[in-house]
């Protein structure tokens, strides 16, 4: 079973290009929305995100992303801390979730791969990028966030031309009827590569 994995900075759709391979039946993961559920699913994560966040890191036995969110904010050593208590898990998640597909290849998003110099994990990776002023227009819209702070967040991402330079794939998101065409091109060529 071979892995596709779908990157991008924010904003830049990979969500809405998730599901035009879902619609050609390729089996899709979703590694932030695994690790979400995850934290409020696993009674280990649970109780060592109380040791190192304190009991608030749970609201109603829910996730307080919130206050997680201000505690990370404000000291980064939190972030690889939490990464380390949940991303093991995920990652075996994923193991058991890829056993049980039967597909030419699964396509696993994940906001940061190159970061942390996980393309090994991949057979191919591909890219969806989107000119900055339409991905902080969306993002604005969608979460109802300020300019500055999107401005900041993309700061702080790889730049797109570096993720396109080690990228197999790319899929430009500037308009969607055009994305879809890419998305289509690269599952036939993915089909083609695989030999199905
Ligand atoms: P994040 O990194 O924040 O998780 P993402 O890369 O998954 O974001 P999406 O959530 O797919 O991006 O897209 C961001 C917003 O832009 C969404 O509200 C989505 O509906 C909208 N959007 C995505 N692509 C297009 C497009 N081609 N035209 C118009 N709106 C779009």
């Amino acid at each position: 079973m071979k892995v596709v994995g779908l990157t991008g900075g924010i904003g830049s759709g990979k969500t809405t290009i998730l599901k035009c391979f879902k619609a050609f039946d390729i089996p899709v993961y979703i590694a932030d929305d695994e690790a979400k559920a995850l934290m409020n699913r696993s009674k280990v994560i649970k109780r060592k995100l109380i040791q190192l966040f304190g009991e608030s890191a749970y609201k109603h036995d829910k996730l307080n992303r919130p206050y997680l969110a201000s505690k990370i904010f404000n000291d980064k050593s939190l972030l690889s801390k939490m990464n380390a208590i949940v991303h093991p898990k995920v990652a075996s998640h994923f193991k058991r979730w890829l056993k049980k597909q039967d597909a030419p290849y699964i396509i696993k998003e994940a906001a940061i791969i190159f970061e942390n110099n996980l393309e090994n994990q991949y057979d191919y990776i591909i890219t969806v990028i989107a000119d900055k002023d339409l991905r902080i227009k969306r993002v604005m819209q969608r979460d109802n966030a300020s300019k500055e702070k999107i401005q900041s967040i993309i700061n702080n991402q790889l730049s797109d031309d570096e993720k396109v330079k080690r990228s197999d794939f790319v899929i430009v998101n500037n308009d969607l009827e055009t994305a879809k065409a890419q998305a289509k091109d690269i599952h036939q060529q993915l089909l083609r590569l695989l030999n199905c």
